[in-house]
């Protein structure tokens, strides 16, 4: 690993929207990195743009890790020794450091108005030149503390003249830097703009107050998307003007709609219909469903999340939190874009049901009906029985009724496509004779069910797939679910008996 430094690592989101899965897997990627180290994880709210501020982000970003089991250790909800953990309520600190950066002369005022700045622009595109950059050539012709004398700037200054604070690059200087994913990378600075700084709002931009903050909060390894490479090398310079110990870097990739090709977006979550966010999210008329609503368990999230950009390398998929903690390592993170596959979310949310302990399973199971206000008359025992018998076959919790809705209500519709198959007087004949036999039984369990089908094969010579099928249909409605004498024991004599009878009279007439 890495770094003298104890770790320490943060997930530093801009509260400008619901937090989207791309953040919650670089805030899991921290919050695995910092537990595998003994680290810390921590959560800084950046929210110095404030034109982008939407309310309701903070609380949506928070309650999405949480969900998750990924808590930071410090967070201005969580408390910590490096607070406050809002930028917005860090300005007295930033200020402070950006006054030094002026007064050693690395960052300069600059008074150009915006008109100014694209007329500027407009007339080098006029000659061919559509990158225009206020840097080290072009900043001795712009309006600034470089350019004009120091007793207009102090009167423009007093008089609340608006100002950008820029910094001031190097000319010509190569900034190298490694990437713990990528590798080493070399930007001259005569390609990096003067970017701002500051601005008379009193506030700082995301780079200067990300890496003022990094620098205070003791960061010792930045893990961020790979959207934010480009500013790497103004970052690096910026912990050189003020000769601070740069920390390690790692950028993930980037997270690629189901085809591969481009970023996934929140559109492409209504346009497929998966969830793009932890947590459900409205705006405006729409509304942007979450894996909790989708019925998701948290670990079966974290383990597709985690597998969005890394693996463990060997064939394994399933994993807990707690494996991922042990096995996580940058070094296993890929470059290229990682592909979101719905159904493998699905799938891997399916193990994770199957892993859960049959007291989980009847509890989730419970709070369905409880929800859906489902009447019913079963005991503690049967209903545990049937929450397992559906845990098996679910993919997200919902499915846990959908699996067995049957066991609560008679079926109203049956799978025609199999019985158009199956439906013929033989299994009819078959089906009748099942009930007979079935109400001659004193008691229903698994055990006498199977005896039962096992005589009526053999007394009548017949193959399973000439009673089964239907007898399937007739008891459930569906072609695929749990054993016959499994389902029969949990419905019990009567409710069997009436189903069937109701299907002798319901199902087609056999011409
Ligand atoms: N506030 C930035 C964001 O919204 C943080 C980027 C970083 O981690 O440096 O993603």
């Amino acid at each position: 690993m890495e770094n003298s430094k104890s770790v320490r690592v943060r997930f530093a989101p801009s509260p400008t929207g619901p937090l989207h899965i791309g953040g919650v897997r670089t805030a899991l990627y921290n919050y695995l990195f910092a537990k595998k180290h003994g680290g810390t994880f921590l959560l800084r709210i950046e929210d110095t743009d404030q034109k982008r501020f939407v309310s309701g982000a903070e609380d949506h970003i928070l309650r999405s890790l949480e969900w998750c089991g990924i808590t930071p250790d410090e967070s201005c909800w969580h408390g910590g020794a490096f607070g406050p953990y809002r930028q917005s309520e860090r300005k007295e600190i930033y200020r402070q450091y950006i006054d030094q950066l002026l007064e050693s002369g690395l960052a300069y005022y600059a008074f150009d108005t915006p008109e100014e700045l694209e007329r500027v622009r407009q007339k080098s595109l006029d000659a061919g030149n559509a990158s225009w950059q206020y840097n080290s050539l072009s900043r001795l012709s712009m309006r600034n503390s470089l350019t004009l004398p120091k007793d207009e700037v102090n009167t423009m200054l007093s008089s609340g003249t608006p100002y950008a604070i820029r910094i001031k690059f190097t000319r010509n200087r190569d900034i190298k830097f490694q990437d713990l994913i990528r590798g080493w990378s070399t930007v001259n600075t005569n390609h990096i703009d003067d970017k701002v700084l500051f601005k008379s709002d009193g506030l700082p931009t995301y780079h200067f107050a990300n890496v003022v903050d990094d620098h205070l909060m003791n960061i010792s390894h930045i893990i961020r998307g790979e959207e934010w490479m480009p500013s790497t090398p103004l970052h690096l310079f910026l912990y050189e003007c003020f000769q601070w110990e740069p920390p390690k870097f790692a950028h993930l990739p980037l997270i690629l709609k189901p085809e591969g090709k481009g970023k996934l977006s929140k559109r492409d979550g209504v346009k497929f219909g998966f969830p793009v966010y932890i947590s459900e999210w409205k705006e405006g008329e729409n509304t942007y469903s979450g894996f909790e609503g989708a019925g998701f368990l948290p670990q079966g999230v974290v383990n597709f999340l985690a597998l969005l950009g890394w693996n463990a390398g060997g064939d394994q998929e399933f994993f807990t939190l707690k494996d991922l903690i042990s096995l996580f390592s940058l070094e296993r993170v890929g470059k290229s874009g990682a592909k979101f596959d719905y159904n493998k979310a699905k799938w891997l949310n399916q193990k994770h049901l199957q892993n859960l302990t049959q007291q989980n399973l009847f509890e989730a199971l419970k709070k369905i009906l409880d929800q859906k206000a489902i009447d019913h008359q079963y005991d503690e025992n049967t209903l545990r029985h049937i929450a397992s018998l559906a845990g098996e076959r679910a993919s997200v919790l919902e499915d846990l009724y959908r699996e067995s809705a049957y066991f609560f209500r008679s079926p109203t519709t049956f799978d025609t496509t199999i019985l158009s198959k199956k439906w013929n007087a033989v299994s009819k004949h078959n089906l009748m004779v099942f009930g007979q036999k079935l109400e001659g039984l004193e008691k229903i369990d698994e055990p006498t069910v199977k005896e039962l089908l096992k005589l009526i094969l053999h007394q009548n010579q017949i193959k399973f797939g000439q009673l089964g099928p239907v007898l399937r249909i007739a008891l459930t409605g569906r072609s695929g679910g749990p054993g016959i004498p499994d389902i029969c024991s949990v419905l019990g004599k009567k409710a069997c008996l009436h189903r069937v009878k109701k299907a002798l009279q319901d199902f087609p007439e056999i011409g």
